[in-house]
């Protein structure tokens, strides 16, 4: 449940982007786009119903939103703008 566009995907847990070329390959080189490099969700699992989606989302903001792979974290990365690539405004997620 990824949306699939020309710059890669939006993961719908946490709104990153991800590339299209990008180091998610396995070693046989198959690749391996499910995984968030953000968040670490992957495509058709934590995903799977809206209400996963959320419960994922919210379990990831909650711990502190770790980065699967943090080398790829940009310097001025922002959480509530990426949470805007998808909709979710971060304060729904704070304070409770
Ligand atoms: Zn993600």
């Amino acid at each position: 449940m990824t949306q699939q566009t020309e710059q890669g995907y939006i993961c719908r847990v946490c709104g990153y982007r991800n590339p299209d070329h990008n180091p998610f390959r396995d070693e046989t080189g198959t690749s391996v786009h499910g995984i968030c490099a953000c968040c670490g969700s992957e495509s058709g699992y934590e995903d799977s119903t809206p209400e996963s989606t959320k419960v994922n989302r919210r379990r990831w903001i909650q711990e502190g939103t770790k980065w699967f792979h943090p080398e790829l974290k940009p310097e001025n990365w922002d959480l509530a703008t990426q949470l805007h690539n998808i909709g979710v405004d971060l304060k729904d997620y704070q304070n409770n």
